[in-house]
């Protein structure tokens, strides 16, 4: 479908007549906030993972502060992270005090570079933060090697595998969001999954305050059920969705090849889900980026500022020319084939 003043936006959820109607059916049962519905899109979740556990949370961002806050991570704690990815992360790292250690991502796949973790670690180093960025897996088995507790950033990636098993199956805890630009959405939500009994039964503690014995500093971030209706119903959707995604990217990888820009990396033995198709510029993607607007196509940088941007940190050469050269192009579900032709037909004119 074409909006009516002929704009294809950067993202949009896909929403059926379906999901429409889970919602208002918890609507009309009158439990809206955390309970049955949040049991069994936890339930999914953690099956569709392969994992023991999952506990519902009111963001990602949410998601990751608890899982910070089970692992006692607190002040003099350091949490490597890569530069390249969206500043919720760093967030999560600051609200527990910990010293957030910001490492350069490798070139190719815009994921955090291995070597520059091996290189960051140290004693006070509590665990480490994996993004796979715009849906395609980071070099797991590198990473499960280190003796460091890995979190796995899963915001962009729920469906990616890497060697046939799904992203968010490698580290200790690993993390999802529901926001609604995100591969499956319940307005705003989070999940941890894990197989740890002890680290999610902390968390299942810390994300309600309510009818507690002792006194220990607890959050409001719990999912509810008005979000869970509509999460579990979108989930149903998620084969679909990444075949979709898949397909569109299939089509663009195949119009592309010969426009002077680079395509986003595919390698043997990771699936990317390609939640952002990313190109990247021969050089600043700005002027490009507004060429394409002009055009009613609405593409952005897909990492707003790095994070040593925020931080006035020097020396993340390749997450500045990851910042510099890419251009996020729409690329989800809802794209008809009229808006993916005309997309088509813009990068290739402009590249
Ligand atoms: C979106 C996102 C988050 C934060 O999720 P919210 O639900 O928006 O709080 C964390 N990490 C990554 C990689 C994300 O893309």
């Amino acid at each position: 479908m074409m909006r009516p003043n002929g704009i294809i936006p950067h993202s949009r959820p896909s929403l059926s007549e379906s999901d429409i109607q889970a919602v208002i059916k918890t609507l009309k049962s009158g439990q809206l906030s955390q309970g049955p519905a949040v049991r069994k899109f936890e339930n999914k979740i953690a099956s569709y993972i392969g994992k023991k556990h999952a506990a519902a949370t009111s963001s990602g961002t949410a998601a990751l502060h608890l899982v910070l806050l089970a692992l006692d991570v607190r002040k003099n704690d350091e949490i490597i992270i890569p530069s390249y990815v969206c500043s919720a992360v760093l967030n999560a790292v600051k609200y527990t005090k910990a010293a957030p250690i910001v490492v350069d991502i490798d070139p190719q796949t815009y994921n955090i570079s291995f070597n520059a973790v091996e290189k960051a670690i140290t004693g006070k180093t509590k665990a480490i933060i994996i993004p796979h960025m715009f849906g395609l897996p980071a070099e797991m088995d590198d990473f499960s090697n280190l003796d460091i507790p890995i979190i796995e950033d899963c915001a962009l990636a729920i469906g990616a595998t890497y060697n046939n098993r799904k992203a968010g199956s490698f580290g200790l805890l690993s993390i999802y969001s529901f926001y609604a630009t995100k591969v499956l959405t319940s307005g705003e939500g989070g999940m941890v999954v894990s197989d740890s009994d002890d680290l999610i039964s902390k968390i299942r503690d810390l994300r309600d305050y309510d009818n507690r014995e002792n006194l220990v500093l607890r959050y409001n971030y719990k999912m509810t059920d008005l979000q869970a209706s509509l999460g579990l119903s979108q989930f149903s959707h998620l084969e679909n969705f990444l075949k979709k995604r898949k397909d569109i990217a299939s089509h663009y990888f195949r119009e592309f090849q010969n426009c002077s820009l680079s395509l986003p990396l595919w390698k043997e033995g990771k699936e990317h889900i390609y939640y952002r198709f990313v190109i990247k510029a021969e050089n600043n993607a700005s002027p490009l980026i507004k060429r394409i607007q002009q055009k009613n196509i609405i593409c952005e940088r897909p990492v707003y500022r790095p994070l040593h941007f925020y931080l006035n940190l020097q020396g993340f050469p390749h997450a500045t020319e990851a910042w510099e050269r890419s251009i996020s192009i729409p690329c989800y579900p809802s794209l008809s084939d009229k808006e993916i032709e005309k997309i088509i037909d813009v990068v290739k004119n402009i590249f």
